[in-house]
């Protein structure tokens, strides 16, 4: 569906701007931010029907991030894409015991992405 927001939490350049041409190709509207500090903020103004990730972030990691999220329910229905720099034995219960709700390592496989996005979207709780 065109125009549905996008959120991604990154702090790799060149990653966030991959991100952001594959999701806005896709006609999403999308939103970055490069660490934790103003994701509330952010979350509450932007309204995003889902997170993309980053887990390895400076200050508090995403991991951290999505309990957080998850704790509350205000924002526990937004689903969250984690992605890792690495995959790693383990990385993947990490992930999901977090609350994260799907996992992809990087690099990203780009043919995959839209559609765990759409596969996503589909279950968000956060309406257009
Ligand atoms: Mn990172």
């Amino acid at each position: 569906m065109a125009g549905e927001r996008v959120l991604v939490v990154e702090d790799n350049e060149a990653n966030t701007a991959l991100f952001t041409a594959l999701l806005e190709a896709r006609g999403y509207c999308v939103r970055c931010i490069d660490d934790g500090e103003e994701l509330d903020r952010v979350v509450a103004e932007f309204r995003p029907r889902l997170i993309l990730m980053d887990v390895q972030l400076p200050g508090v990691d995403g991991l951290e991030l999505t309990r957080r999220l998850k704790a509350d329910p205000a924002t526990a229905g937004i689903p969250v894409l984690a992605v890792t720099a690495y995959a790693m034995k383990g990385d993947r219960d990490r992930v999901l015991d977090a609350g994260c709700d799907a996992y992809m390592s990087k690099p990203i496989d780009t043919r995959a992405l839209p559609r765990v996005l759409a596969d996503l979207l589909a279950q968000s709780k956060v309406g257009d």
